[in-house]
């Protein structure tokens, strides 16, 4: 990381943020995943701070998955539920975060042992202590983590839509996306949709423009998680920007997982110039050791954006969110006040 621009960094600290793609589970400190690992151990997970480190190293987005998968398995009660979601809070807090839409892969969590009414339970509480402790208004989007296995999708439905905890806004799709057409997940977002749940479906991050008109076309998406390889398609890229389909853009993440090997080649620039908004974003902050400062301080240093592209990247994430209007309202003014 090179040198930061004092003022650049205080200009960022004081844009009142929203963040709309960030998992509970891949939010998790160092420190929290380390308390889990050494009361309930697991064979995989390790329990000594360095080797952690080295368990976050990874090979290529497969990698990811399975390691994600493992660390999931050590949330089992609704406190660990309750424990991570105050973790994130804080964290967001410290980064003027003011709401947060966070991704819930509940069925993963009902088959790690937690039962629904504990779940429900643990995410109405911690979202009233998010707010109380912290000032962090937090939603909720319920995913389905992208397993393939035909049930799985219309099990993360109904729960989203029959349990729907206070804060619900979403329903989403992440996972292994080459295994997994987004087409086939119709069933589940149509039930999602009929609640009067928002569609907000990762796609064209580990595959090319395709999934992403899958998204749209099958699954009706809103919102699109990374999106980036739309940029490879410039038809793609005019549908975006005409139909205003917000891409959730996370560029750390992209290198960690090594779906983008390099920060200077991260299409975020291309996605920019077509016109597409853009909203940043943490996706797994624990596990990608970043933050949503640091990914603006990125686009500053990597991208050359200055005071007015960074503060419309925060514009277009309060914009792009299913937060209360006078939410958006207060924080729009928040951020034109600043001056830029
Ligand atoms: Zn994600």
């Amino acid at each position: 990381m090179c040198r930061l621009a004092p003022a650049m960094r205080e200009f960022i600290a004081a844009l009142p943020k929203v963040e709309l793609h960030v998992h509970l589970v891949g939010s998790a400190s160092l420190a929290t995943v380390l308390d889990l690992a050494r009361r309930r151990p697991q064979p995989h997970v390790p329990t000594d701070e360095a080797e952690l480190r080295r368990f976050y190293e990874f090979t290529d987005f497969g990698h990811f998955i399975d390691v994600y998968a493992a660390v999931n398995d050590l949330v089992t009660t609704g406190d660990d539920v309750a424990a991570l979601v105050l973790g994130l809070a804080g964290e967001q807090a410290r980064r003027n975060v003011r709401y947060a839409e966070v991704t819930v892969s509940a069925t993963s969590h009902l088959r790690a042992g937690i039962a629904p009414e504990e779940l429900d339970e643990a995410l109405a509480t911690s979202r009233e202590q998010a707010k109380r402790a912290h000032g962090v208004e937090l939603a909720w989007v319920f995913d389905i983590p992208g397993l393939w296995d035909g049930d799985f999708g219309v099990t993360s439905a109904k729960y989203a839509t029959t349990h729907r905890p206070a804060g619900t806004v979403g329903f989403g799709l992440g996972g292994f996306e080459a295994d997994a057409p987004r087409r086939a997940f119709r069933e589940a977002f149509t039930i999602a949709r009929d609640a009067d749940l928002h569609c907000v479906p990762h796609a064209g991050e580990t595959t090319g423009p395709d999934q992403v008109r899958e998204a749209l076309d099958h699954l009706h998406a809103e919102r699109i998680g990374h999106g980036i390889n739309a940029a490879n398609d410039p038809e793609l890229l005019r549908r975006l920007a005409a139909e205003g389909i917000t891409l959730e853009i996370c560029p750390t993440s992209n290198i960690r997982t090594g779906a983008v090997q390099n920060l200077k080649d991260h299409p975020l620039p291309r996605l920019l110039d077509a016109g597409v908004p853009i909203t940043l974003a943490t996706d797994d902050p624990g596990m990608f050791h970043t933050d949503l400062d640091r990914e603006y301080l990125l686009c500053h240093e990597v991208f050359g954006l200055g005071r007015t592209e960074l503060a419309e990247l925060a514009r277009t994430g309060v914009r792009a969110s299913f937060a209360a209007p006078e939410l958006k309202r207060s924080l729009l003014a928040e951020i034109d006040a600043l001056g830029h």
